[in-house]
């Protein structure tokens, strides 16, 4: 059976799962432990080609920016190495691409003088905007100074097109007179054992494991049989803000260890499709048959978890996760995002 990949009007381009912090959040289990394995020049250039002409630019227009329009840089961390990331921005505006953003936890952002010269360098090459990460989880590795100092000086340079994710945390944060880094137990203590008040978030990739264990007495685990009907809340086969990785793999949208195919190669993939016969994972995945995945990796000696799941997504990653060392499987991409969860 034949399966048309989605044509990508937005996303995220990868270039390196490294990243300066371990969130117990990350989707895509990024970490210091990574190999840094940063996107070849090469990689880049050929990648930037084929996404030129597909994105679209917000809907304020190509000199504008918003989370699910135009293209983003992201990792891991990107500001880890601001060459490459400088040299992105360059060719991506070589090939026109609209409404440019930088997504970044803030580590680097210790000094005014150096935040305003590399935010003030890349926007000078044609980025039209940053994205500011907020959250607890950030919180625990990045000093809120720092957090500040990139909305305020990215407000500076950028305007509108700077944007808080999540603007949420940030003003929560700010009157509660937040300094230096909080750990995450300590910011619960503070909040009565809250964090996901009025604000969205997945438990996926390592927010299913590390923080699972953590919360394992305040949030509510499931068996698989109940998930088993739930659709699947990251939007498996959207044209929207789906990502690009430094390996070339075409990410579904925030399905971190999955892979359509090499983006490299897109226009053919876009033109061909899939052949569902080759990839028994994506197969299961593209017809949201949750439990026939399941039932493919009990055969295969899948053992249910006995402590039941926090998701659907969940009880996805768990079963790839099994699935990637049972055998070979090319959607299952890259093999380290696994080895990455705990
Ligand atoms: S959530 Fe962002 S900052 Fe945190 S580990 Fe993942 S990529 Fe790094
Ligand atoms: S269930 Fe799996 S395929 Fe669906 S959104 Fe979650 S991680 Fe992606």
């Amino acid at each position: 059976m034949k399966q048309e990949v989605p044509k990508p009007i937005s996303g995220g381009l990868i270039l390196s799962y490294r990243c300066s912090c371990e969130c117990l959040h990350c989707m895509y289990a990024c970490s210091p432990r990574w190999e840094a394995d940063w996107i070849s020049e090469n990689d880049l250039e050929m990648v930037l080609s084929k996404l030129s002409g597909r994105i679209a630019a917000s809907p304020y227009g190509p000199n504008n920016v918003s989370l699910n329009s135009g293209l983003h840089f992201t990792g891991g961390e990107p500001f880890l190495n601001f060459e490459l990331l400088l040299n992105a921005v360059i060719i991506t505006e070589e090939y026109a691409i609209p409404s440019t953003f930088v997504e970044t936890n803030c580590f680097w952002c210790t000094s005014d003088r150096d935040t305003r010269e590399k935010l003030s360098t890349l926007k000078s090459k044609g980025l039209k905007g940053i994205l500011v990460s907020v959250n607890p989880f950030y919180l625990e590795w990045v000093p809120f100074e720092r957090t500040k100092r990139a909305v305020q000086i990215g407000y500076e340079l950028f305007g509108n097109n700077m944007f808080v994710y999540q603007l949420d945390y940030f003003r929560r944060f700010v009157s509660m007179g937040i300094e230096g880094r909080v750990s995450f137990y300590r910011y619960l203590e503070q909040n009565n054992g809250d964090f996901l008040h009025d604000v969205e978030f997945f438990f996926m990739g390592r927010a299913a494991y590390d923080l699972g264990e953590r919360l394992a007495k305040v949030v509510q685990h499931y068996e698989p049989q109940s998930l088993f009907g739930r659709q699947c809340v990251g939007g498996f086969l959207r044209p929207w803000h789906n990502h690009f990785d430094n390996y070339c793999n075409y990410v579904p949208g925030y399905c971190g260890g999955i892979s359509f195919g090499d983006c490299r190669d897109l226009d053919n993939l876009l033109t061909e499709g899939l052949d569902l016969d080759d990839y028994p994972v994506l197969a299961y995945l593209v017809s949201e048959d949750i439990k026939g995945l399941f039932e493919f990796a009990q055969d295969l000696g899948y053992m249910e978890s006995g402590k039941g799941y926090l998701s659907k997504c969940h009880l996805c990653v768990d079963i790839r996760r099994f699935l990637v060392t049972a055998g070979e499987f090319r959607e299952l991409r890259p093999k380290e995002f696994y080895q990455q969860l705990k």
